[in-house]
């Protein structure tokens, strides 16, 4: 059946990305909830049509590891877009972690991070979904990263904003680069003396994707950007990091956080997965497949995890946060 927004009922405000606003709504006839992202785009109507026709595919995409797409459609100059709703939202938001899109990215802000069993399933998740994306759609993702992971209160792991359409990513403006990119090295190239950003950005492969999915794991892990805080204002020393530095690795003891008072370790298997990623040189890189029968992957596979109580732990976690600061900020003590 084709969406229309006629059908929808429009509900409160998910989130806000660089290119577009997520609301929550109820498609009428299904009793269905879904996530509506409204991107706008300054096109002609058959350039629009284009989109809608490309992002058709999607209903391809049916893997426990994506987000389900329900269809799309354009009005003026926007398109909408309907997918499965995530009921906790994505990582980085069960997580505390603030994006410098959202206003964050400041020192002191930081997440809380994943502990190892959480931390395998979630890696495991990821990388089916992005080994099923290449095997069944031939399409990589381009755009991995904890924003980009979605989370249920089922405990499901999930993949969203993957680019099927080419004139959809063409035409999006990549204005809002830098703050705290996940491009692997080969996609960054002559930025270290060049002004303009956006040429900068170039060829890159599959294996740029696993680069992007390892630096999201580590964040994932420590609740904070791999890369040195300095470098969140400073597009340019952020993409020399990635260029010239060493790769960021997990590090062994995590040190201790609210949620876990205990000093928090990381196993020799899940540091050295997280270095098969971030292999500097893409075409030594890991593949999906390698991830897969690593040691670490696995561990995951023979053990159960309950992510239903993480997640619901997580969440409540933030709601005691938010009810905090808004005490905080209305200057009333802190009662909880
Ligand atoms: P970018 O614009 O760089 O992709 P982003 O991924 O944060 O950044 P959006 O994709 O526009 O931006 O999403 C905005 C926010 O909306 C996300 O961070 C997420 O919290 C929320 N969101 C997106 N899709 C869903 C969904 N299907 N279900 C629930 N929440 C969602
Ligand atoms: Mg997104």
């Amino acid at each position: 059946f084709q969406i229309n927004m006629g059908q929808l009922q429009l509900d409160e405000e998910l989130g806000k990305g660089n290119y577009g606003t997520v609301k929550k709504v109820l498609h009428r006839p299904t009793n269905v909830h879904m996530a509506m992202k409204e991107i706008q785009l300054e096109l002609s109507p058959a350039k629009l049509d284009g989109i809608i026709m490309e992002l058709d595919i999607l209903h391809r995409a049916v893997s426990p590891e994506i987000v389900e797409f329900y269809g799309a459609f354009t009005i003026e100059s926007c398109v909408y877009y309907c997918m499965e709703y995530m009921d906790a939202g994505s990582l980085d938001k069960v997580l505390g972690i603030k994006t410098t899109a959202q206003g964050g990215g400041w020192e002191g802000e930081l997440g809380e991070g994943a502990p190892e069993d959480v931390l395998g399933r979630i890696a495991a998740n990821m990388v089916r979904g992005l080994k099923f994306l290449k095997d069944n759609l031939q399409i990589m993702h381009r755009d991995v990263k904890p924003t980009n992971v979605l989370v249920n209160r089922k405990g499901q792991i999930k993949l969203c904003d993957f680019g099927v359409s080419g004139q959809l990513d063409n035409s999006i403006a990549k204005t809002n680069i830098g703050c705290q990119t996940y491009f692997a090295p080969e996609r960054i190239q002559g930025t270290t003396t060049g002004t303009d950003v956006q040429e900068a950005f170039n060829t890159y492969t599959v294996s740029s994707d696993v680069w992007s999915l390892g630096l999201s794991i580590i964040e994932i892990a420590m609740g904070r950007y791999p890369y040195p805080p300095e470098t969140y204002s400073n597009v340019f020393a952020q993409l020399q990091a990635i260029v010239h530095g060493e790769p960021p690795e997990l590090p062994e003891v995590k040190g201790t956080t609210d949620a876990d008072p205990l000093e928090v370790h990381f196993s020799e298997e899940a540091r050295d997965w997280v270095r098969c990623c971030l292999i500097k040189d893409p075409t030594r890189r890991a593949t999906y497949a390698e991830l897969l029968q690593h040691p670490f992957l696995i561990a995951d596979s023979q053990r159960e995890v309950n992510m239903v109580a993480w997640v619901a732990g997580a969440l409540g976690r933030r709601q005691l946060q938010a009810q905090i600061r808004a005490q905080l900020v209305a200057n009333e003590p802190v009662s909880v």
